[in-house]
């Protein structure tokens, strides 16, 4: 299992805090396990993110559109997709410190073992016989292995009694295949085409999460592409393709990922073929990204279930067919973590007085950056402040900006370093003479005079 330095983990989660990425969910009572809240600066990257996603998969292309469904749907959907009985977490429980614990976990964190199909009976075995111990308290004395769903459920209306059960989704991709022919009859798009969603899903992780990695409720990027069957391969290695370029696009390094295809043992019993996008994360090579050939089990069920008609007619070849599936899926707040770890950088630089110091700075890839441009005046003089306060109006509309003349120039640089802006641009005691400004560069910081009436102009091309 390859690793990061760990205590890179430990920076980032501090960093996340202290600038305003990432806080710990209820924090003044204590936390709730597994939960976390955007800050003023995290809000902007995972946005920018998610607008990247949607432009790159939906509007950039006419074989995708798009969907933003309830998270609420009838239970119904989630007995036809299988949910209800199998969206399942075999757990042990620590006799000694009534730790509770994920089994694949326990067995994946020490054993080079995939848990994915195997059995509760086999799962107790291998936890047995390699004689695994407790994290939290050393000792091996496990209970049996058992199923625990994932699902969180909640009742509809006042009462609640067992029919009115509902259960927030723990996944988005099915709202997509059941709004199928809705899409179809509104849009009259051709097979192959694509239906793209980005939303909340919840799922009652039990373990400890590792930051953003893994939490109760998250976001998912989720394109399910319908096709005719014997295209699945083609596709499959298309989907794969545009899912690198996603990584190269939003800034994950190519030396931090790789591909990993599930074996015959691990895959669904509908899928021909899944692949994940591991990350090299800081605990371990972790699942990014996922990529699933369904074959036609989502809407066969769904056609079963709901006794609707779910085939798509073919005036190409006058066919009639349930269409294949390929499911590139994403998540989002893994998104953000990776780019985050990633862009984590520490750089040793001379100061003013000889000496050097430490510099942390957050390489984003410009078009995700949370801040495009920092817009500092030198003092807080009121000539200087109104003159910034210009140059501030004359940017944010075009470009993410922040306003800042608290603390040294020094002080506000490393700030702006710490949240990755591209730009700072220094209003001095000359602008007011030459109409010009100083712009800084956060990763040559090299710095350049640049005309105020230029600034718009020079921003669009360096962005
Ligand atoms: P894992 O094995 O890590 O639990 P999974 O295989 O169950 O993940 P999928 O059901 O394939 O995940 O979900 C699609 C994507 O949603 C994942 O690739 C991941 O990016 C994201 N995701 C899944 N579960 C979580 C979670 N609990 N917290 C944050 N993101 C998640």
């Amino acid at each position: 299992m390859a690793k990061k330095n760990e205590n890179s983990m430990d920076e980032i989660v501090s960093l996340a805090k202290r600038r305003g990425f990432v806080f710990p969910g209820s924090e003044i009572y204590g936390g709730l396990a597994n939960t976390w809240d955007y800050g003023p600066v995290g809000v902007e990257l995972k946005n920018n993110i998610k607008q990247a996603w949607w432009k790159f998969f939906v509007k950039d292309r006419d074989d995708v559109v798009g969907l933003d469904a309830a998270i609420l749907m009838n239970s119904k959907v989630w007995e036809a997709s299988g949910h209800t009985a199998g969206f399942n977490d075999a757990l042990v429980d620590c006799k000694k410190c009534r730790a509770r614990l994920r089994a694949d976990h326990l067995i994946e964190d020490n054993l080079d073992v995939k848990v994915e199909g195997k059995s509760l009976k086999e799962v107790t075995e291998i936890i047995k016989t390699n004689n695994l111990k407790c994290p939290s308290c050393g000792k091996s004395d496990f209970t049996e292995a058992r199923q625990f769903n994932l699902m969180f459920k909640t009742y509809q209306g006042v009462t609640e009694e067992g029919n009115n059960i509902i259960y927030l989704r723990p996944e988005t991709a099915q709202a997509m295949f059941v709004n199928f022919k809705n899409v179809l009859n509104s849009t009259h798009k051709k097979i192959p085409f694509g239906v793209a969603q980005i939303g909340k899903s919840f799922r009652n992780e039990i373990t400890p999460g590792n930051f953003i990695f893994r939490t109760v409720e998250f976001e998912q990027m989720e394109l399910e592409y319908f096709i005719k069957e014997e295209d699945w391969q083609k596709q499959f290695d298309y989907w794969q393709g545009e899912m690198i370029k996603w990584l190269e696009y939003i800034g994950v390094k190519k030396e931090n990922y790789s591909i990993r295809e599930h074996d015959k043992e691990e895959l669904s019993h509908y899928s021909k073929k899944t692949i994940d996008i591991e990350y090299d994360f800081p605990f371990g090579t972790k699942e990014l990204y996922g990529l699933a050939y369904r074959g036609n089990f989502d809407l066969t069920q769904h056609q079963k279930h709901s006794k609707q008609n779910m085939e798509y007619f073919d005036t190409e070849d006058n066919q009639k067919y349930i269409p294949h599936i390929i499911e590139p899926t994403f998540g989002v707040d893994r998104s953000v973590l990776a780019v985050m770890i990633d862009a984590y950088t520490e750089e040793e630089v001379s100061t003013a007085n000889g000496k050097t110091e430490t510099r942390v700075v957050m390489k984003f890839n410009k078009n995700i950056a949370p801040v495009k441009v920092a817009i500092l005046p030198l003092s807080k003089k009121e000539n200087l402040s109104k003159k910034a306060r210009e140059v501030f109006d004359l940017v944010k509309t075009e470009f993410t900006s922040q306003y800042d003349e608290s603390q040294s120039i020094g002080k506000r640089y490393r700030r702006q370093d710490e949240i990755g802006t591209p730009y700072c641009v220094t209003v001095d005691f000359e602008s007011l003479d030459d109409d010009a400004v100083t712009v800084r560069d956060r990763d040559t910081m090299e710095q350049k005079r640049v005309k105020i009436s230029e600034l718009d102009k020079w921003l669009k091309e360096v962005f």
